[in-house]
């Protein structure tokens, strides 16, 4: 389904585009570096507080755009400080954007880095056995705007927390990984255009090196991808390390099997000069075995690539549960004999529908 709103957002404009069209309405071009300076920089949420505009132009640009495309409804927070909003867009859609707070240690004290999981699709068309997101389907891409305002809203409640260390103009969080609802390559120009926003000095001016896009092994995107000039980087969502396992659990894998999806991961990984994330969500009986913690080895060290395992996140309705700690520990102690670059993700938000896309379903089921 292709969506438009009744009014485009600014949000999803490039300093290009907003200049040519304030040209049209017969304003000089340094204006489009101002209404967006106002946006990201100083972060308002109306026209009328970018008060070094004339007015009969805030007044212009009320009537040709909206500011933001999508509304908070909800959040809820873990007492292990994982956040997730619950954002309602104009088509009455709900989308998940999560935050998560890991502790880490710095010089003589422990620091927080938050990362920001952001949904790039409506649902999800790829039918991962496991997932949430994918259960009632795929219902539309989302707009870049739509990609960029789950980050200003982010912006926004941190903002308001007020960190006294954090410099305004910065954006208040540290990482940002494509990895919420949606499968990010199968909306590729509206991800591309939002992640050229979130970088951009006049946008969020934020480090591509800190941005992860996530995918579940669209092998043509991953080749186009590997084209882009911006350097962030690449995960994909393994799952699983022979052709069997995948294509019991993700359909993709029948279009895309590890023959076709490891040649074009290796091609994006050295064109951009880094090592790409295998992520790996740790299913019970279905992916832990030691073999395929073997046959993972051989992978992450034959695309030089680091692992990150995750334990499984229980979806109600669902039958898949995740290893006890044992278990997992074993898992990871093949990789880690095997000289594997890995992470094991200590488990958060359980208490708040984690696992992305249960809170959207939740509200578009019932009232949550
Ligand atoms: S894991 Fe990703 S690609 Fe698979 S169904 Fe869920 S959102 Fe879609």
């Amino acid at each position: 389904m292709r969506f438009s709103p009744q009014l485009p957002s600014i949000y999803g404009e490039t300093v290009e585009r907003l200049t040519e069209r304030l040209r049209a309405m017969g304003e000089p071009p340094f204006r489009a570096r101002q209404v967006l300076e106002w946006i990201y920089k100083k972060r308002v949420t109306s026209w009328d507080e970018m008060i070094n505009l004339p007015k009969p132009l805030r007044s212009s640009l009320a009537s040709e755009y909206q500011l933001h495309p999508a509304q908070q409804v909800l959040i809820k927070r873990a007492g292990d400080i994982t956040e997730k909003l619950l954002l309602e867009l104009e088509d009455r859609s709900y989308i998940e954007t999560v935050l998560i707070r890991y502790p880490q240690r710095g010089v003589g004290q422990e620091i927080a880095r938050t990362t920001v999981c952001v949904s790039s699709q409506v649902g999800c068309a790829y039918g991962c056995k496991f997932c949430a997101s994918g259960l009632d389907g795929w219902k539309r891409d989302l707009l870049a705007s739509e990609i960029v305002s789950q980050l200003l809203h982010v912006c926004a409640l941190e903002d308001e927390r007020g960190d006294p260390d954090r410099k305004r103009q910065e954006a208040p969080f540290d990482n940002i990984v494509f990895m919420g609802m949606g499968e990010p390559l199968a909306n590729y120009d509206n991800l591309v255009r939002a992640i050229h926003i979130i970088n951009a000095d006049w946008g969020l001016r934020f480090g591509a090196r800190r941005i992860t896009v996530s995918t579940s092994g669209l092998v043509p995107q991953i080749l186009r991808l590997a084209d882009e000039p911006v350097q962030f980087r690449l995960a994909i969502s393994l799952h699983g390390a022979t052709n069997e396992v995948r294509n019991a659990i993700m359909p993709i894998n029948r279009r895309y099997p590890l023959e076709t999806l490891l040649p074009a991961a290796r091609e994006f990984s050295q064109k951009h000069g880094r090592m790409l994330t295998l992520e790996y969500i740790l299913i019970e009986d279905i992916n832990d075995s030691f073999e395929q913690a073997r046959e993972l080895a051989k992978i992450a060290r034959d695309i030089h690539a680091h692992v990150n395992c995750i334990p499984y996140n229980r979806v109600p309705g669902l039958p898949w549960r995740r290893p006890d700690l044992p278990r997992q520990e074993a898992f990871v102690r093949v990789l880690r004999d095997a000289g594997v670059s890995h992470t094991i993700r200590k488990e958060k938000g359980d208490d708040i529908d984690a696992a992305c896309g249960q809170l959207r379903l939740r509200k578009e089921k019932t009232a949550v």
